[in-house]
């Protein structure tokens, strides 16, 4: 970076140099962020309809900041996107989600886990040298990972998305499209890729309301019967949803109306409590 000046011209008008100047200030204080250890992890129950147990967590990055606050993905995720940040932040997340996951599987809870990957870890050229290194360190089996990648990461360059989800697939991780229905818009595709899990995005989730048209939501479970994979509701927020997505058979349900992300000390009580009886 100290070289950039050297043989790059940059013409910035005032407000784009205003910008640019702030995304720089997030980007050093991400570094010192990562340096510091400031990022924590939030972890969200993911519950069978069938067992009516917890599953699963996802794990949702926060950034603890001394003076600012707790801070949100939507805050510092696209600056450490653009400025590949998100690569060392992703691996660290994945360490310490696997990490934690573990060690749950260790007191007795036979959860997995769901780690979000963003466009540029997913096709980092080292991400399943990275994923299956963190595999090995925290001894957690391929089988308790599912990464979730959105639609519009997985519709770009389709054939090198495919030889990346397949190496995914051979190592023995699970893969979610996460934010389903909101993307692409072609379901072509989706029987070319190796995936297992459609995750209904919570925008059509909150469309399940008292004489509202909920046709996508079922829509979606049904094609994901078809193609034979799991369907994950998100945002699942009410008694009346939970029971809409019952009746559809929509395998898993996640969202506040059981349990908000939380710090992994304050979900501990949760883990072993039956949710939905
Ligand atoms: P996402 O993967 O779609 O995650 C679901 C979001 O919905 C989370 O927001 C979660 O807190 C929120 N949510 C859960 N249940 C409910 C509910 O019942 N109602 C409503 N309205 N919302 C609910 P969050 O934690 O702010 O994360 C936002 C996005 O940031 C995530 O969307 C994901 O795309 C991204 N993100 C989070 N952690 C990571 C990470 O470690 N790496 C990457 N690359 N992206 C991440
Ligand atoms: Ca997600
Ligand atoms: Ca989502
Ligand atoms: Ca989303």
């Amino acid at each position: 970076a100290k070289e950039l000046g050297r043989n790059n011209f940059r013409f910035f008008t005032p407000a784009l140099n205003e910008t640019a100047q702030s995304r720089l200030e997030t980007e050093n204080s991400l570094r010192r962020a990562l340096a510091k250890n400031e990022f924590v992890i939030h972890y969200q129950p993911v519950i069978s309809l069938l067992s009516r147990e917890i599953v699963g967590v996802e794990a949702l990055v926060r950034w603890q900041h001394p003076r600012k606050g707790l801070l949100m993905p939507s805050s510092f995720i696209p600056v450490a996107e653009d400025t590949g940040l998100i690569i060392p932040i992703g691996e660290w997340v994945l360490r310490s989600a696997c990490n934690q996951v573990r060690s749950w599987q260790k007191s007795g809870y036979p959860l997995r886990v769901a780690v979000n990957l963003s466009a540029r870890q997913f096709r980092q050229p080292q991400l399943t040298e990275t994923i299956r290194a963190v595999l090995l360190e925290t001894s957690l089996i391929p089988e308790s990972l599912e990464v979730e990648i959105t639609e519009s990461i997985a519709a770009e360059d389709l054939n090198v998305t495919i030889s990346i989800l397949r190496s995914l697939k051979d190592m023995g991780i699970r893969i979610s499209i996460d934010d389903f229905g909101t993307g692409f818009s072609s379901l072509s595709y989706l029987r070319r890729f190796p995936i297992d899990t459609l995750k209904i995005d919570k925008s059509f989730v909150a469309d399940i309301l008292p004489r509202r048209d909920e046709e996508i939501v079922t829509a979606i479970i049904n094609l994901a019967q078809t193609l034979k994979l799991k369907v994950i509701a998100e945002g699942v927020e009410t008694r009346e949803q939970l029971n809409f997505l019952a009746e559809k058979h929509c395998d898993e349900i996640q969202g506040y109306f059981f349990c908000r992300p939380l710090p992994q000390h304050e979900l501990q009580p949760y883990l072993a409590c039956h949710p939905l009886n």
